[in-house]
């Protein structure tokens, strides 16, 4: 499901050359971005960068100081919050705590004037699309923190708003819970055919949830792509530093193969390195070569016939469990992460510290970037 690449498909939200500034100080940049209708859309990037900003301006809380956002083709900057149908669910939930789960999930519908039988036939349909069937007679202090989350989650569709605007909302949960919940929220989402805009901090979860992502710098979008384009394809240094671990070395652009591949050299005496350039990079200039550590591999023998290699001493290992990280230093300096997998027995696995070890990479693994 792509809607962004289909023609046909129109888009439920417009940002059209939105500016936001407080005082001289400019919180969104001239942003122009579409979100489809049944996406789940995540907002990354440092704190205060402009995310919640953003998300205030699509739930009415702010207007933006220039620019123009649509809902449905139509502007919504004059809308006030109440009239949109868009809503927002905050990581602290703000459940009441005198009401009943049913009467939480209620409340929104009967405040609309919903008739009474009405409200208690969505209640019931609500408490069941988050599972909460038999909780519905219960105090928010009676159940978990993760059946609370699910209770906010259903109070904030209750209404069938088209957009939910979800600002960290399992931030706070544990991690393991945090994982199950991803899911939930996926399956609901879903379920719903609800446009989720989600902000977090967390880039694994925005990774796992998200249909795309867009990462933020400064008040303006670095790049908008799916979870897996973003990671293998960033399209600049600080977008694949943000997301996910990843080697780089600075050197610079020495010519380019026939295939557009781009050979960079980066240290006196040592072979050039090959990468795919993800920007035009002029012959002559200086450049970042970024490669993840899942794709440096890791040998005692000196690999025959391979472009990418570089022999080093690993001087520190992070056992993560199903696989380790080695940092290997380089004679030049640097600190170069592998990753290899540990699915062999421990008397097997072959490195430990101070091992002199060869690190290669294939020609196409490795990313040439800019910026
Ligand atoms: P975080 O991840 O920490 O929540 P964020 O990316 O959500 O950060 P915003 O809250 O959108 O960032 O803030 C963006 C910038 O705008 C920040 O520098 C913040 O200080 C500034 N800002 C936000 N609201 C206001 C305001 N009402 N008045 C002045 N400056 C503001």
């Amino acid at each position: 499901f792509a809607p962004w690449n289909d023609p046909d498909q129109k888009p439920l939200i417009q940002f059209r050359n939105v500016t936001k500034r407080f005082g001289d100080f400019t919180a969104i940049d001239k942003l122009t971005i579409d979100i489809y209708a049944k996406e789940f859309f995540a907002l990354l990037g440092p704190s205060g960068c402009g995310k919640t900003t953003l998300m205030r301006m699509l739930a009415g809380f702010e207007t933006p100081t220039e620019g123009d956002i649509l809902l449905d083709g139509k502007n919504i900057v004059p809308v006030p919050p109440n009239k949109r149908p868009v809503n927002m669910m905050f990581q602290s939930y703000a459940l009441f705590p005198h009401l009943t789960v049913a009467q939480n999930i209620a409340f929104g519908l009967e405040r609309s004037n919903m008739p009474k039988d009405k409200v208690a036939a969505r209640v019931d349909e609500m408490l069941k699309l988050v599972q909460l069937q038999k909780f519905g007679g219960r105090k928010p202090h009676q159940i978990s923190g993760g059946q609370r989350q699910r209770v906010a989650l259903a109070r904030s569709l209750a209404k069938a708003p088209k957009l939910l605007l979800l600002d960290e909302p399992l931030g706070a949960l544990d991690k393991k819970l945090r994982g199950e919940t991803q899911f939930e929220l996926m399956e609901i989402q879903e379920k719903t055919g609800t446009t989720f805009v989600i902000v977090t901090h967390d880039q694994e979860e925005a990774m796992t949830v998200a249909s795309r992502i867009a990462v933020m710098d400064h008040g303006r979008m670095v790049q908008v792509d799916t979870p897996d384009r973003i990671y293998e394809l960033p399209n600049s240094v600080y977008v694949a530093d943000f997301i996910g671990d990843v080697n780089l070395i600075e050197g610079n652009a020495a010519s380019h193969h026939k295939d557009g591949k781009v050979e960079i050299h980066w240290a006196e005496g040592a072979p050039p390195i090959v990468g795919t350039p993800m920007v035009p990079v002029a012959n002559g200039t200086r450049c970042t070569f970024g490669i993840r550590p899942e794709k440096v591999h890791i040998t005692k023998k000196l690999p025959e016939g391979k472009a990418n290699i570089v022999r080093g001493k690993i001087v520190d290992i992070a056992y993560l469990g199903n696989i380790s990280t080695y940092h290997v230093a380089l004679p030049t300096g640097e600190i170069i992460k592998a990753q290899a997998s540990n699915n062999r027995r421990i008397e097997r696995r072959r490195f430990t510290w101070d091992d002199e070890v060869w690190l290669w990479w294939s020609e196409t693994a490795g990313v040439v970037l800019t910026g």
